[in-house]
């Protein structure tokens, strides 16, 4: 069993941006419990999955006792809440506890969610309940199974201590793993100390992290910023692909990497409806379903104006690079969103095809429209269309409201001969639906974690329907309401 002294965790970030992170220790957990264990990420980081559930590796889970040389760090950021600019948000109930190498040889941040207050806490109380850290696990875990950029879930630890919420709830440390949590944020952190060299370190640090290949590009810091807009671009498409509506696309919740992070009041649609808000603070709709991809063009509008300096020492020649740059977001978007939807509807990509561009756009419009006006259950329906692709159009006509304009759609349909195979692999059967996770962390915050443990295998598996979970592919009873969240 491997003692604590031989988990190898660096400390990069903070060596090279001291000015970013606020050395802090997590709060002391006197009592805790294991709630959940990642085996497979754990092995992914050379982390042997038994010795995290012994009391040495639980105390490392919760950031209370580090290999020699390893010091816990506070990140600072800002970020656009809403539209508004907070100069000084950083990590106020988070801690990073350094990076670890990979199997792959890839770096990896190992992070905490819930361990105590910091600097950074303002009024917060620097803690996290079971449910939330749970609901962290299940949606990371489902979206990086469907194939889609996500921080990771490592554990969630119970600390045994009260947290107060509307009610009491048992506290929780979720460890969270990442290929960084460089944000949006953090550049106009950086920008906003007026330390040029500062900036330029970050940007660099950024390259090393996620882009080299910028590094020797014509224009190094321009080619990072064109990165993270492609990298973006390719996230929020297929973030729509799946119906996954984020809920808080705040700047500081927009990472460099293009990996989805920030799992607070996100949920994926039931019905097929473009303006669905889940979020209860998102009162003006801002990060709607619809919204996501200009409002994501919106944060990488802020994150150039962060970089500025970086492009060109006369201003307007700066804002004419970055302008540029964003302007590729709208094609990258659409390149990814297109070739997503007609493989969800069973027509593969490629030019000679035989399917015209035009015939497969407006077949997709048309069916977005039905769905729509009969709000059908998104998920659902494509797998349904599937089983249609081989002959049986009974499971997807069921589902509309309108039955003659759908079998007047679904006969030019097939007479594009789609492949249901590539429908099989490309609409998933289980997604965290939002009933399900609702009864699973109220069970978990109960005590009963079975209910989450077979929620997270359906999503785990996402393409391939099994036995026994018919349930998990099954939209919400119809007394389950419009659905709220909350962060
Ligand atoms: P979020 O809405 O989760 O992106 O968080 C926005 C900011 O609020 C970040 O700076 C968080 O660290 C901080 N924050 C959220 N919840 C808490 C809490 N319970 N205690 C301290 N800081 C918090
Ligand atoms: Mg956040
Ligand atoms: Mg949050």
């Amino acid at each position: 069993v491997a003692p604590t002294s031989s988990v190898a965790l660096d400390g990069r970030f903070a060596r090279e941006l001291p000015e970013l992170a606020i050395a802090w220790p997590a709060q002391p957990v006197d009592d805790p419990t294991l709630l959940v264990l990642n085996e497979p990420l754990a092995g992914r980081l050379g982390l042997d999955p038994d010795w995290l559930r012994t009391p040495d590796g639980l105390r490392l889970l919760t950031g209370t006792v580090l290999p020699d040389g390893a010091t816990p760090v506070a990140q600072a950021y800002a970020g656009h809440q809403f539209g508004g600019f907070s100069p000084r948000l950083g990590d106020g109930r988070a801690l990073l506890l350094g990076e670890l190498v990979d199997v792959d040889g890839r770096l990896r941040d190992l992070h905490l969610k819930g361990s105590g207050r910091t600097p950074f806490a303002r009024g917060g109380d620097g803690l996290a309940a079971v449910g939330p850290m749970l609901r962290e696990y299940v949606i990371s875990e489902s979206l990086h199974a469907l194939g889609i950029p996500a921080t990771r879930s490592l554990a969630v630890v119970a600390t045994g201590r009260p947290v107060y919420r509307e009610s009491t709830l048992p506290g929780a440390v979720l460890a969270r793993v990442a290929s960084s949590h460089l944000r949006v944020g953090t550049f106009q952190f950086a920008r906003g100390t007026g330390d040029g060299q500062l900036l330029r370190r970050l940007a660099d640090h950024a390259i090393a992290r996620h882009y080299p290949q910028a590094a020797v590009a014509e224009q190094p810091y321009l080619a990072l910023f064109d990165a993270v807009v492609a990298a973006q671009a390719e996230l929020i498409a297929r973030w729509m692909l799946v119906g996954f509506v984020h809920g808080v696309m705040n700047t500081d919740n927009m990472t460099i990497s293009g990996e989805s992070i920030d799992f607070g009041p996100c949920a994926f649609l039931d019905a097929f409806d473009p303006a669905t808000v889940f979020s209860s603070i998102d009162t003006g709709g801002r990060y709607a379903y619809r919204n996501q991809p200009v409002v994501a063009q919106w944060n990488l509008a802020r994150l150039a104006e962060a970089m500025l300096p970086l492009f060109a020492d006369d201003q307007e020649a700066a804002v004419d690079l970055a302008t540029q740059a964003l302007g590729r977001f709208g094609d990258r978007y659409q390149a990814t969103w297109t070739r997503g939807m007609r493989a969800k509807v069973g027509l593969p990509d490629g030019l000679d095809d035989g399917v015209d561009d035009h015939v497969a756009a407006a077949l997709i419009d048309e069916l977005l429209d039905q769905l729509q006006g009969s709000r059908v259950d998104y998920t659902g329906f494509f797998r349904a269309l599937g089983v249609a692709a081989r002959g049986d159009t009974e499971p997807a006509r069921s589902l509309v409201l309108d039955i003659a304009a759908f079998d007047e759609w679904a006969q030019r349909w097939r007479a594009v001969a789609p492949d249901g195979e590539l429908m099989d692999r490309t609409n998933p059967v289980y997604i965290p639906r939002n009933h399900l996770i609702e009864q699973a962390l109220e069970a978990a915050t109960g005590g009963d974690l079975d209910p989450v443990g077979e929620l997270l295998a359906a999503v785990s598996a996402p393409y391939q329907p099994r036995p026994g979970l018919e349930r998990y592919a099954e939209p919400a009873p119809d007394d389950f309401g419009a659905y709220r969240t909350f962060c």
